[in-house]
């Protein structure tokens, strides 16, 4: 079984986390089910977020038993001090727990630092001391944030967007973790559906000694290939090499991630599918997205009104209605 350090902060985890985010789309007793055969099977670390709606509580239900024996990490999109202490003690109270392991700042737009007039950093502080939180962390999209929590010693835990789509600048903030005793949370290990083999994403993942990626489990077959890796690690041999390479060719580093992150728009287009459909379409086996109900979701791309918002707030600096406009094209000669 691979175990994973967390930085300084001494939380030894199994390779494989738990990340709770889709739990919410399931019912508290099928949630249940998988997040103890998640525990049962040896995985030991269960990431969730305040933001996740139902999800903490689905921990706090299937789990609150075996609190002293699992590492639990939520997240805040608190903007105040007010918000930081009325979202940590709802989480506490959804996840039928007194602590936290990790409570990490959920993708803020800027690294919070002591003295930065927000008073967040200090309320986390104050949480510690409290033992209501025992390491500070932080998520987020845009490297630059990333790398400045990195080099400012601040925080124990840094999670990521973290894949074998990866650039260079992105090993380099993962190096820069390890370096500084930070640990490593791999979010979308699967860059958000686009990666399709798992055991190639696992064995990728392996190579770095300091990176738990959180696997988003939904089904009890998506679980158990995870589980799978526990005994059956799946090694980086000439094949899935030449996986990689292909995928890196084909999606090039100019691709949506899915994340979101360009929300709302106001001509109500799903951006974080429409803008990478081109990919899906090709990617998926059996694709739903040239169903009826996709085409009219699509067609939706015409009624852009150009506000920018969406561009202005994706952390991959992407041109996203320039994107759409193509994936839209492209859309149009498929069907
Ligand atoms: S530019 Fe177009 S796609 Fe982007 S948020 Fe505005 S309306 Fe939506
Ligand atoms: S366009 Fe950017 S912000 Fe929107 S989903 Fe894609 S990567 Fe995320």
């Amino acid at each position: 079984m691979t175990r994973v350090t967390l930085g300084k902060t001494g939380i030894i985890v199994n390779k494989n986390g738990f990340g709770a985010l889709p739990i919410q789309r399931i019912s508290m007793e099928e949630a249940k089910l998988l997040l103890r055969k998640a525990y049962d099977s040896g995985i030991n670390f269960f990431d969730t977020a305040r933001f996740y709606t139902d999800s903490e509580e689905k921990i706090g239900y299937a789990l609150s038993d075996v609190r002293d024996e699992i590492y639990i990490a939520s997240k805040t999109m608190c903007s105040n001090t007010q918000e930081f202490w009325e979202q940590l003690h709802t989480s506490l109270k959804m996840l039928k727990t007194d602590y936290l392991d990790i409570f990490q700042f959920h993708n803020p737009s800027f690294c919070p630092k002591p003295g930065d007039g927000t008073g967040l950093y200090e309320a986390m502080l104050e949480a510690k001391e409290k033992g209501m939180i025992r390491h500070i962390g932080i998520t987020n999209h845009r490297l630059h944030v990333a790398l400045e929590a990195a080099e400012s010693h601040l925080y124990e835990t840094i999670q990521f967007p973290f894949s074998y789509l990866a650039t260079e600048a992105e090993i380099g903030l993962v190096k820069k973790c390890e370096e500084n005793g930070i640990g490593f949370i791999a979010m979308k290990a699967l860059s958000g559906g686009l990666i399709t083999n798992a055991s190639v994403a696992y064995a990728y993942l392996a190579q770095f000694d300091n990176v738990v990626p959180i696997w988003g489990v939904q089904k009890e077959m998506e679980l158990d290939e995870f589980i799978s890796y526990i005994e059956n690690p799946p090694i980086l041999n000439e094949e899935l090499l030449a996986i990689i390479a292909h995928d890196k060719e084909e999606l090039g580093g100019e691709f949506c991630r899915g994340c979101g992150y360009c929300l709302p728009c106001p001509a109500n287009i799903e951006i974080p599918t429409a803008a990478r459909m081109s990919l899906m379409i090709r990617r998926a086996p059996a694709s739903v997205y040239l169903s009826e109900e996709w085409q009219v979701k699509m067609k939706k791309i015409e009624d852009c009104i150009h506000c920018n918002n969406c561009k202005n707030h994706c952390p991959y600096g992407l041109d996203t209605p320039e994107l759409l406009k193509k994936n839209w094209i492209d859309y149009q000669n498929l069907i």
